[in-house]
């Protein structure tokens, strides 16, 4: 098999994994026109500098002795296999970044042998890329579940970011989809490589030339939609995670079927992008607005609301806590107001101390007044000819796109306000409800 051939089929098996950012767009070149774009291959992450950077994204091996039910490359899914060796891998990395299409590499594989073996072939590999052809550039390489700690550790200290994908939600959910791992072998390489990642910072304060070990940290991918798991319980699980194990990213990716298996959803089933997306902003929340799980989900209603926000759906369910006057609040609170991001909220800080805001200040610092003129109130008075009606409310609350599926036939007459909502509305507020209507 050329190499050719084999970097298609080892770049086409590596699409699946979102633990680093893949572009996803699929286009043809046409005459007259410059360029095309392939859903494989190529992937992006961000550097530490915050720069978009591109990746050669493709796996050592697609075989596998595994044989997890969602996973296109396992054993007993009959496709085309094909391997790399570390000196074709380290060869590819080189010749493609010298031409100016990568600045880094995403190396992942199959398990080939046992996870030992594949983690040497790894090693291997970004050996002759670090020390033979003294690549500086990015790499970000996945940690195989159940690799001996020597070998997790010299892995770590030739990449930038290790993951161990975590895979599914529950225990359940794996011990049914991919028996042949465990909790247990996924969780002690992310500790073996948080433990490290503390250990190297505290030797670079005492050396500054030490060599650091995963200087980008970890990250780790989740798939959703594969198993009956609630939106509350993979949310629990990512707090926990980005708690104990200090990661940098957890990745979600909407579950799509591959293969025919009776235990998985069937095989026209769509991938739920939308419950991804919510469940990206529910991570935003919980890594820089101070939210908890707990508090945007429970047990009674363990989903998030597809047609809002988590945001603006926890401040629907909370608005015994509002309105804010953005003159006095605290940071905290600012940040809970739908409409006020991070950078809006330390702005509006550092203004007021200048001087009162208005509504018009407030928009000039970022505030998108559109969804949080129903929760705050300047120098205690809310927006001059404000109106909360139910439809109003809904309209400003939700983006083009979702407002556009609740604007659609079969949902038009969907209600997600009882009638206590208006009339538990804090009195600035229920006065223009009442005076204007929706
Ligand atoms: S171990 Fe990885 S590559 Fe192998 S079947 Fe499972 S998910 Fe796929």
């Amino acid at each position: 098999m050329d190499m050719m051939e084999k970097l298609e089929i080892l770049t086409e098996s590596a699409k699946y994994d979102v633990a680093c950012t893949s572009s996803g767009s699929k286009r043809s070149g046409q005459a007259g026109s410059l360029g095309n774009a392939v859903s494989f291959g190529i992937c992006h992450s961000f550097a530490a500098d915050g720069r978009c950077i591109s990746l050669l994204k493709v796996l050592m091996t697609n075989g596998c002795i595994y044989d997890c039910a969602y996973c296109i490359n396992r054993k007993s899914n009959p496709i085309r296999r094909a391997a790399f060796t570390p000196q074709e891998i380290a060869d590819i990395t080189m010749q493609f970044y010298r031409r100016n299409y990568i600045e880094g590499l995403f190396l992942s594989s199959g398990i080939m042998r046992s996870s030992d073996y594949t983690t040497e072939q790894l090693i291997a590999a970004l050996e002759l890329l670090r020390n033979e052809y003294k690549f500086r550039g990015y790499i970000h390489v996945k940690a195989i579940p159940g690799a001996d700690d020597a070998l997790l550790s010299r892995l770590g200290m030739l990449a930038d970011r290790m993951s161990v994908n975590i895979e599914l939600p529950s225990q359940e959910s794996l011990h049914r989809l991919a028996p042949d791992k465990s909790k247990q072998s996924i969780l002690q390489p992310m500790n073996l490589i948080k433990n490290k990642i503390t250990e190297n910072s505290t030797e670079l304060v005492k050396y500054r030339h030490a060599p650091r070990f995963a200087p980008a940290g970890q990250s780790t991918q989740m798939i959703i939609g594969a198993t009956p798991d609630t939106d509350y319980q993979i949310l629990n699980l990512t707090e926990g995670l980005y708690k104990k194990y200090k990661l940098k990213r957890i990745f979600y990716s909407a579950y799509t079927p591959v293969v025919e298996d009776s235990l998985l959803p069937s095989l026209d089933t769509k991938p739920p992008l939308l419950r991804e997306h919510r469940l990206y902003q529910a991570d935003w929340l919980l890594r820089f607005y101070g939210f908890e799980a707990k508090e945007l989900l429970d047990e009674a209603a363990p989903n998030f609301n597809p047609l809002l926000d988590p945001k603006c759906s926890w401040a629907i369910n909370h608005r015994e806590q509002f309105p804010v006057e953005v003159n006095r609040a605290p940071y905290e609170m600012l940040l809970r107001v739908p409409g006020i991001g991070v950078r809006s909220a330390q702005r509006i800080i550092k203004a007021r101390r200048a001087g009162t805001l208005d509504f018009h200040a407030l928009k000039k610092l970022g505030v998108v007044l559109k969804r949080a003129q129903f929760f705050i109130t300047c120098k205690g008075r809310p927006l001059e000819g404000l109106k909360v009606g139910e439809h109003t409310l809904l309209r400003s609350l939700m983006s083009g796109q979702e407002l556009a599926k609740f604007q659609q036939p079969e949902i038009e007459q969907l209600s997600f306000f009882d009638d206590s909502y208006l009339a538990a509305l804090p009195e600035a507020g229920r006065a223009a409800s009442f005076s204007y209507g929706g």
